[in-house]
């Protein structure tokens, strides 16, 4: 398991983990060793290492962790994308990768100054953050918020299929937060513009940071409160009502949208006449 702590950062050394990246993608040496990040790796002087915790074993030892992004991919490794490492169910490893990707793609992606474009050599020495020698503009990894919310009306639930979706899936309303906007107000946001109901009773499940590149899902619970169901054209291909006991193809319980579907029915099964 990943400890973050706000300890000081090391710099790369020869007794660390390394977690190697090729663009998007992770690196592995074989398919037993994908899940363990490299050691006795040391980066050459062309290479950025950055910091991501301290990997605490099952014995309670600790180590050093950083991730290293190739631009060009070495020999002697395949590459797996985080999706597919997602659904190997290893939620500390799933996590591990996650932050080593987002933390690799903020160093990469800012690398100058955005208000004055000085070069960004130094890093905060205890946390992720960047500081513009020029102008003293903070630069942090960017996060970005996403709502996802399970809607139901008596004991069925919404679920639609986007026009991105596999054709036999169906799902949960999602979307990106606006500056400005609370989590709560984005989820009503949401789901009125995207299938045109309105909800209320709106509360907090659970959330799962879905790093492709840096969104953390933050996932609701929901009830119907009016409207008719009428799909945003080029959004939604279809949504409708499902029964809690003839639920269609839905998204794997290892996404915050398979447990939120899987956590509501279960509610409605237990709650019948709420
Ligand atoms: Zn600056």
């Amino acid at each position: 398991m990943l400890e973050i702590g706000t300890h000081a950062h090391p710099a790369p050394h020869q007794d660390a983990l390394y977690i190697l990246l090729h663009k998007n993608q992770v690196l592995i040496e074989s398919e037993e060793r994908f899940l363990i990040p490299f050691t006795g790796f040391q980066p050459d002087a062309n290479m950025r290492a950055v910091y991501c915790g301290q990997w605490l074993s099952a014995d309670n030892s600790r180590q050093d962790v950083f991730v290293c992004r190739f631009e060009n991919m070495p020999r002697g490794f395949r590459e797996i994308g985080l999706r597919e490492l997602l659904f190997l169910q290893n939620e500390a490893n799933y996590l591990l990768l996650s932050r080593a990707h987002q933390l690799s793609t903020w160093d990469r992606d800012h690398r100058f100054c955005g208000r004055c474009g000085t070069e960004m050599r130094n890093r905060h020495t205890t946390e992720h953050t960047k500081i513009c020698p020029t102008c003293n503009l903070r630069h942090y990894p960017r996060i970005s918020p996403c709502i996802i919310v399970s809607v139901k009306k008596g004991n069925k639930l919404l679920l639609a299929r986007g026009t991105q979706m596999q054709t036999d899936m169906q799902s949960n309303i999602a979307g990106f937060v606006e500056a400005g906007e609370t989590l709560e107000q984005a989820v009503a946001r949401e789901v009125q513009e995207e299938v045109g109901i309105q909800v209320k009773n709106i509360r907090y499940a659970s959330s799962q940071p879905w790093s492709f590149p840096h969104q953390l899902m933050v996932g609701f619970f929901a009830d119907y409160d009016g409207g008719e169901l009428t799909p945003a054209p080029g959004e939604i291909e279809e949504a409708a009502w499902w029964d809690i006991d003839n639920l269609p193809n839905i998204p794997s319980p290892v996404t915050i949208s398979g447990q939120i579907i899987r956590q509501h029915a279960l509610w409605i099964q237990q709650n019948p006449d709420k």
